[in-house]
């Protein structure tokens, strides 16, 4: 199937690389928690790593190891480990790689979740420094002898900063440093990860991957362009046999099985069936973006539209380049000053108001008084967040029906 196109893989992955057994198209979710062996030798086996199998569902479970054989396969990796949410994949890998005294370098356009979480690090004594990884130079520049990781989001949310993700690998290359992208807003249909040379991808699959605002998940897939033998905080319990497979382990057993942020069988098969149709989604959720993006951006109304398809957003080159002709299904807009935006937001009847983003669904949210409140003033108009901010995650829908709701919207301001 290697030869074949992204959607043929994807619709036919379960028959090839899952092969469910009695004919059935689709892998069965398995919703056992225990599992049987005959010989006890074998349990140990399995229990020893020495086998592969299952011994209890928090650890793995078929219906997972399905999944994650999708998408370590979409994206080339050598291998994948799924979690409950996306914020728990990246929370429970950061806690099992890094220890006190570590440095990390992070963007300082994050997703406001993960941005909570850098304080939690930073009290268990873990050092990081926020930089605009827009530039590569900001990052070069707080590098010591301590980093052990960069991280950063693709697209960013929701001012759509493109970070700069061809020269950053270049240079964790360069450093032998750790490069975990979070590819949320721009998923293997949309972007290549290994052409940046990233070595650990984050995903939230609640978004684009499963697509249909039903169900939550994450992801941790490893790349396999990082050599592990290098990186000083494997346990040495973990530093035994296949050296590609030291991070996903300690991955594996200190978070996945320590902390126990488990996807459920059932979320895991709902998850696959989603990702079936991932790129017509995104590629019609894309088509959309663009179209609107455009209309919005010469509307009377509009202050500003943040969009990397628009020739004047300061990455729109850069985001050609790396998302393979496309610009991802998020722009955000500020209404001219003294606009009401909640008398905008409340006229809107085929956009919906609500948080979450990569649905089929187009969605409308106002920054600053929601997803970015806790940070404050002075750090949102760092972030670039202004109050007249309205984030847009822009669905599938007939686009003549979302840009008449728009100008009806319009018409009440
Ligand atoms: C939503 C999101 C997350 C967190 O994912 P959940 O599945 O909601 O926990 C992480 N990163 C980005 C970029 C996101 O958009």
């Amino acid at each position: 199937m290697k030869d074949k196109g992204f959607t043929t893989r994807l619709v036919h992955a379960d028959r090839t690389l899952n092969q469910p057994q009695d004919g059935a198209v689709h892998y069965p979710t398995c919703n056992s928690v225990l599992f049987e062996y005959a010989d006890v030798n074998e349990l140990v086996d399995v229990f020893q790593g020495k086998k592969l199998g299952h011994v209890y569902s928090r650890s793995s479970s078929s219906s997972n190891s399905a999944l994650q054989n999708i998408l370590n396969e979409l994206e080339g990796g050598v291998g994948a480990v799924t979690f409950s949410t996306g914020m728990s994949a990246i929370s429970s890998a950061m806690i099992s790689l890094l220890k006190q005294g570590d440095h990390i370098v992070v963007s300082q356009f994050l997703f406001g979740n993960t941005r909570s979480f850098m304080d939690t690090l930073i009290n268990l004594g873990i050092e990081v420094s926020f930089v605009d990884t827009t530039d590569v130079k900001a990052v070069e520049a707080v590098l010591s002898d301590n980093t052990r990781m960069v991280f950063t989001e693709t697209i960013a949310n929701p001012v759509t900063q493109v970070a700069d993700l061809t020269a950053i690998g270049q240079l964790c290359v360069t450093h032998n440093l750790l490069f975990m992208v979070d590819n949320t807003m721009t998923p293997a249909y949309l972007f290549d990860a290994k052409d940046v040379q990233a070595s650990l991808l984050a995903c939230s699959l609640t978004k684009y991957v499963a697509g249909h605002g039903n169900v939550l998940g994450g992801a941790i897939i490893d790349t396999g362009l990082y050599d592990w033998q290098q990186y000083p905080n494997i346990f040495s319990l973990y530093q035994k046999g296949d050296s590609s497979q030291w991070g996903l382990t300690q991955i594996r057993k200190k978070g996945l099985r320590d902390l126990g942020a488990t996807l459920s069988p059932n979320s895991a098969q709902q998850i696959s069936v989603g990702l079936e149709t991932m790129a017509l989604r995104i590629q019609r959720s894309c088509q959309n973006a663009l179209r609107l993006a455009t209309y919005l951006h010469s509307h009377p109304k509009v202050a500003n539209v943040y969009y990397p398809g628009l020739a004047d957003h300061p990455q729109h080159f850069i985001a050609r380049e790396l998302f393979k002709g496309k610009y991802g299904g998020i722009f955000s807009l500020d209404l001219k000053p003294g606009l009401d935006l909640n008398t905008f937001l409340n006229s809107l009847r085929t956009v919906i108001t609500a948080t979450h983003l990569g649905d089929t669904r187009t969605l409308a949210l106002p920054v600053a008084s929601t997803i970015f409140y806790e940070n404050g003033p002075q750090e949102r108009s760092k972030m670039g967040i202004s109050d007249e901010m309205i984030r847009f995650s822009v669905g599938i829908e007939d686009i003549d029906d979302l840009v008449a709701d728009f100008e009806q919207a319009f018409a009440k301001i």
